[in-house]
């Protein structure tokens, strides 16, 4: 009987996985108009640098709302991805956060925007050439570019991907390898990827708060990034005292809602000013 009970809960269609596949399919057909009804928009949000004391780069994060209702990109993105919609989508994306900055980058060479892109929009032949292409058209220095991939995007070992970042590298931008410390790969891994850049995720950052006993671990992951030539970003710095923390281990830069939350393009004085006067708190406590 219980054999009997144990199978019929797999086999039942419960109501909810209707309502899901729905949802779902219906999404999805939403996902595919969301660009022509221009519903996808771009959020950027500062990362400053300690040492510099401004902001050094934005981060430009894709937004989606529908019929007045955000969808979070957690949601959207795979969505995106496995339906091969993250091609426009990320091209949308791409073209909004260059038009939007590049008058901010023009001003000063040392700035940069920084973009994620996704495995699957790495397997296009000609993703590199589309970029380029783009940033000449906005008048942006490539230089100024960062491209931000997980760790999975290496994993399928597809050349193509390793092609195109390759050949963004060589024009001059970088790659930032995203969501550090939560892959399977081991640090030892890092000096095999092409990447200049590492983002400690947030997971580890949050632990400066709580004592955790991994703590250790965030340390020697800068220490290992910083010894094969990379720059180290924590993602997700929301107080002062893991600020602080972060740059006793001389971590380059830092992003999170302690400088500013992700805005719109047309906040972008108040995202700068923010993450200012944090600075500037910053630095009037470490004296
Ligand atoms: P991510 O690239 O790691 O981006 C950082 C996420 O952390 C963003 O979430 C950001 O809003 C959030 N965040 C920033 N500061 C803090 C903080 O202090 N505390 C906390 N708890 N969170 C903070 P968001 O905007 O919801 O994006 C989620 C993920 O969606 C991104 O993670 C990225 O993987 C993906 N994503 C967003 N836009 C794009 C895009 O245009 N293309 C692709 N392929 N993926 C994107
Ligand atoms: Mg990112
Ligand atoms: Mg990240
Ligand atoms: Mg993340």
């Amino acid at each position: 009987a219980a054999k009997a009970a144990g199978k019929n809960r797999f086999l039942r269609f419960h109501p909810d996985m209707m309502t899901a596949l729905v949802e779902r399919t219906d999404l999805e057909a939403g996902l595919q108009m969301a660009i022509g009804r221009s519903e996808i928009s771009v959020d950027f949000q500062p990362i400053v640098s300690p040492r510099m004391g401004r902001v050094v780069k934005f981060e430009a994060l894709a937004r989606w709302d529908r019929e007045n209702q955000r969808v979070p990109p957690s949601v959207f993105i795979p969505l995106a991805e496995r339906s091969g919609l993250i091609n426009d989508v990320g091209t949308e994306v791409m073209a909004q956060s260059l038009k939007h900055m590049a008058s901010w980058l023009c001003e000063d060479p040392s700035r940069s925007l920084s973009m994620n892109v996704s495995g699957v929009q790495l397997q296009e032949l000609d993703f590199a050439e589309g970029v380029l292409k783009l940033a000449e058209t906005c008048g942006v220095g490539v230089y100024q570019l960062v491209f931000e991939v997980t760790e999975s995007v290496f994993f399928d070992a597809d050349c193509n991907v390793i092609k195109q970042l390759s050949r963004l590298r060589e024009a001059g931008a970088r790659v930032a390898l995203d969501d550090f410390g939560t892959g399977y790969s081991s640090l030892g891994r890092l000096q095999d990827l092409p990447v200049d850049i590492v983002k400690i995720d947030k997971t580890f950052v949050s632990m400066v708060r709580t004592g955790d006993e991994r703590l250790p671990i965030l340390s020697s992951m800068i220490n290992m990034a910083h010894s094969l030539g990379l720059t180290v970003t924590a993602e997700g710095v929301e107080t002062h005292e893991q600020a602080n923390y972060l740059m006793g281990l001389e971590c380059d830069s830092l992003q999170g809602y302690l400088f500013s939350q992700p805005e719109p393009a047309d906040r972008l004085e108040h995202a700068l000013k923010n993450a200012g006067q944090a600075l500037y708190a910053l630095a009037r406590r470490s004296g």
